[in-house]
């Protein structure tokens, strides 16, 4: 229960890696606030599963991309938890696939919105909560698509590496108000983004996998929480969680 006290702030959550994110932070004890953009139903899902394991949470709906929402979610959070966001995790992403030459401006646009523009959102507005107290932790969800580039996702590979330049800067400037700020790089992880590729596709990709499966989102939920919980001298960097792809 080492994060008794402290507010998460988990983007993304009703489902895939941010749910299980939720779900590990609030058992160590962390008051979560379950971000969603639009299923309500899955959030609320997953705040009755930590209240019923005896933590703390509720579902708050803010589409990353927008300033104005975020910025609500997070005065939410201080009138509801004062005094307590310590921990930030953006994990809240999309992907819209397609070669660069056939990609119109609007999937570049929106993709590069909620992966990496949703993050600053998510940061700068978080930042004074998290600087007026000592200490605290960002984890930015990343890809190892930032690293490799994917055929056909020249938007997500940009969002993704554009994330890990901003984890390694933060890092150096936060260091100071005792903030880590690190990136973990998941590779190919059993959710609903994965299981949206073709199976011929997936079946290719997860035999290029040297351990021969795909990742679970518990298994990046305990990396996620070993860096809030276990990171107090670990900042600016990016782990990588893929089941043994080279990158
Ligand atoms: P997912 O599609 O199951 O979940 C993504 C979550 O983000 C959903 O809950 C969705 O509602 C939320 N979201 C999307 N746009 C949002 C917005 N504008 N505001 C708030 N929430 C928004 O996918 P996942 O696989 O669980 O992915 C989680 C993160 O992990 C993403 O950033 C993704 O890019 C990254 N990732 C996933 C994999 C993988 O193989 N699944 C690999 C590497 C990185």
């Amino acid at each position: 229960m080492k994060l008794r006290g402290q507010t998460a702030i988990v983007t993304g959550a009703s489902r895939g890696i941010g749910r299980a994110i939720a779900l590990e932070l609030a058992s160590h004890g962390a008051n979560v606030v379950v971000n969603y953009r639009s299923n309500r139903e899955q959030a609320e899902a997953v705040v009755r599963q930590i209240l019923d394991e005896g933590g703390l949470a509720y579902a708050q709906a803010a589409d990353v991309s927008k300033r104005e929402e975020v910025r609500a979610m997070v005065a939410e959070v201080q009138a509801n938890w004062p005094g307590s966001l310590a921990i930030v995790v953006n994990n809240a992403g999309i992907a819209a696939d397609r070669t660069f030459r056939k990609m119109d401006p609007d999937q570049w646009r929106n993709v590069i919105d909620v992966n990496l523009n949703g993050a600053y959102n998510v940061i700068a507005e978080a930042l004074p909560l998290l600087t007026a107290r000592t200490g605290g932790c960002i984890v930015n969800v990343s890809s190892v698509i930032a690293q490799t580039g994917g055929f056909g996702q020249a938007n997500y590979a940009a969002s993704k590496a554009a994330l890990l330049g901003l984890t390694k800067s933060l890092a150096l400037e936060l260091a100071r108000d005792k903030i880590t700020v690190n990136a973990v790089c998941p590779g190919f992880i059993d959710t609903d983004m994965v299981r949206g590729m073709p199976p011929e596709v997936l079946e290719k990709v997860v035999s290029k996998v040297p351990m021969k499966r795909l990742g679970q989102p518990e298994e990046v939920a305990r990396l996620v929480r070993f860096l809030v919980t276990e990171g107090g001298y670990i900042t600016g960097q990016q782990f990588n969680i893929n089941g043994g792809l080279y990158v």
